[in-house]
């Protein structure tokens, strides 16, 4: 079985994630995305919310499969018996990271291939932080993440 693992903060999931999820899901018989526990970021979602949300806008994509983990990614690959890591590249400011991370990961796992999806033009701009500012300003979110993402969006700033 060809699968591959699509590690991430994912905080939340954006129209951008999603279309990448959506598009590995074509190249391989499954896809494993690995939702990051112990980012150096402070989520605004927790990892079991983070989770659910992945599960809920992927449920119409049947070789999906949303799973957490700490530590180093090319573990938790090896762990899920994948033989490639899916990452999105925007633009060139993620260029110089994702080089450097996937450099780092072929030679901490030679076995174990870094392969990029360059994101569709219509999401090229989106991040998870710039839809956290939007919200933020209670400004509505539906043009970059799914509807239920937006809903629990509304829902996490209306408690805060
Ligand atoms: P991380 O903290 O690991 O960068 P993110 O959740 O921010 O986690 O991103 C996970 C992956 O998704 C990264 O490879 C990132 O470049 C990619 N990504 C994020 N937003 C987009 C987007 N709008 N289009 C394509 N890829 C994206």
């Amino acid at each position: 079985m060809r699968r591959a693992v699509y590690p991430g903060t994912f905080d939340p999931c954006t129209n951008g994630h999603l279309d990448i999820i959506r598009r590995a899901a074509k190249q391989f018989d499954e896809v494993v995305v690995g939702v990051l526990r112990n980012s150096a970021k402070t989520p605004l979602f927790s990892t079991d919310e983070r989770v659910t949300i992945l599960n809920e806008v992927t449920k119409d994509i049947p070789n999906v499969v949303i799973k957490s983990f700490d530590g180093l990614s090319v573990d938790f690959v090896r762990m899920c018996d994948a033989q490639v890591i899916i990452r999105g590249l925007r633009a060139i400011t993620d260029f110089e990271y994702e080089l450097q991370m996937a450099q780092t990961n072929r030679i901490l796992a030679p076995d174990i291939d870094t392969m990029f999806l360059i994101t569709s033009l219509e999401y090229a701009y989106l991040s998870s932080t710039t839809v956290k500012e939007v919200a933020a300003f209670g400004k509505s979110v539906d043009k970059f993440v799914p509807p239920f993402v937006a809903e629990k969006m509304r829902e996490k700033l209306r408690c805060e």
